[in-house]
């Protein structure tokens, strides 16, 4: 079955006598046992609960894996997977990570004896001449935010692999509807569940899918030990939008298109960062390893009070630190998203001052680039 299929098609209840079209609440914290010394199936909701059950294993199959997890954010889903690690061991993260990212590894990461290092990830030579041997875990994203550069996962994983480590890639981004890391060889992937896979800004949620079975024992063990599941009325959330994943997929990423091809003509507009476009640096690498650019684009407008201007100005555009709505969203990067990246590493990673991100929702696409046209003549 294609996955425009399996996003509907799937057991939305198992073993329900009544079958449900919908997968039921279960909203209890306990299960009671027949037996004092037998557990059944569910006995605390920590540990399993059957609605959260329905959407791992959803999203399990939606990436090709084999077990998937649901956590109470996408950062509780990060910071599990950094909990594979011990004192001692290393990351090696490509510079260009999601904010809240970088300030986990930055400040508390660093507590428990973990180090991280920094490379350009879009260079595959020159990380496998960072890894050494305390690198346990290569960590990426792809495209990544804000910059919307492209890395190659296959060779990455490749390079991970010949020094024994795991490699773990952020999807947020692009979600299993456009990309699939596991089948390019990524050991673990992870989406902030909060953006494309809910859709509708209103989950928070978070995500780990692998397919190695005894890397899944692990983050089953930390996900009950650590007490990070999602609860199970966010969990129905999810499961309902994600009905709609191609749909709005779909619609977002062809209105994205648009924007994308407008702005780059555009005599206001510096640069346009986005993968669909065949002038991106990498657009091959992406035909090659995803199904299309996605929805969020960035470009800048010449200097910060421009940007400012224009996000404060725009109309259906509306100001937000967080992409993958059916609604379209406007940000400053630095100002907002990346304020917790510290400042050195900002400079370093050359995320312009002027830079604008946009994820570009299901409105109508002349709207959104007559709203655009009308702003940025304005500023
Ligand atoms: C938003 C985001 C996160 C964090 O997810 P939350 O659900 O906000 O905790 C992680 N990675 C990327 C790429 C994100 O965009």
């Amino acid at each position: 079955m294609k996955l425009a299929s399996r996003l509907v098609n799937f057991d939305v209840c198992p073993d329900d006598p009544f079958r449900p079209m919908s997968t039921p609440i279960y909203q209890t914290a306990t299960f009671e046992q027949l037996e004092a010394d037998a557990f059944g199936q569910y006995d605390y909701s920590r540990s399993g609960n059957p609605t959260r059950k329905v959407l791992e294993d959803q999203l399990a199959a939606l990436e090709n894996g084999t077990r998937g997890f649901c956590f109470s954010s996408g950062m509780a889903a990060i910071t599990t997977v950094t909990h594979l690690l011990k004192a001692g061991d290393e990351i090696l993260a490509d510079w260009d990570l999601y904010g809240g990212a970088s300030r986990l590894f930055a400040r508390v990461l660093n507590r428990s004896g973990v180090t991280v290092r920094y490379v350009d990830a879009s260079n595959v030579e020159s990380v496998a001449a960072a890894m050494t041997p305390a690198t346990r875990l290569v960590y990426a994203e792809s495209p990544t935010n804000p910059l919307l550069r492209v890395l190659d996962l296959k060779g990455l994983a490749e390079v991970a692999h010949a020094g024994s480590a795991l490699f773990c890639v952020d999807n947020s981004t692009m979600s299993p509807y456009l990309q699939n890391p596991l089948d390019l060889g990524v050991d673990i992937v992870l989406h902030s569940a909060t953006k494309f896979l809910c859709g509708h800004s209103d989950v928070t949620g978070g995500t780990i899918i692998v397919k190695d079975a005894a890397l899944a024992e692990e983050i089953y063990f930390l996900q009950n030990a650590e007490g990070s599941a999602l609860g199970p009325f966010d969990c129905f959330l999810l499961l309902r939008g994600m009905k709609t994943l191609k749909l709005r997929m779909d619609a977002q990423q062809k209105n994205a298109e648009a924007v994308a091809s407008f702005l780059a003509a555009h005599p206001k507009v510096r640069a346009v960062h986005y993968p669909g476009l065949p002038s991106h640096p990498n657009y091959a690498i992406q035909q090659r390893q995803a199904r299309g650019g996605g929805a969020i684009l960035s470009f800048c407008v010449g200097s910060p009070e421009a940007a400012k201007q224009l996000a404060e100005k725009t109309q259906l555009f509306r100001i937000s630190v967080s992409f993958g709505s059916v609604n379209s969203t406007i940000s400053v990067p630095v100002k907002m998203s990346h304020a917790s990246v510290p400042l050195e590493l900002r400079d370093s990673r050359g995320i312009p001052e002027d830079l604008i991100r946009l994820s570009v929702g299901i409105e109508d696409a002349g709207d959104l680039i007559a709203d655009l046209e009308a702003q940025l003549e304005s500023i």
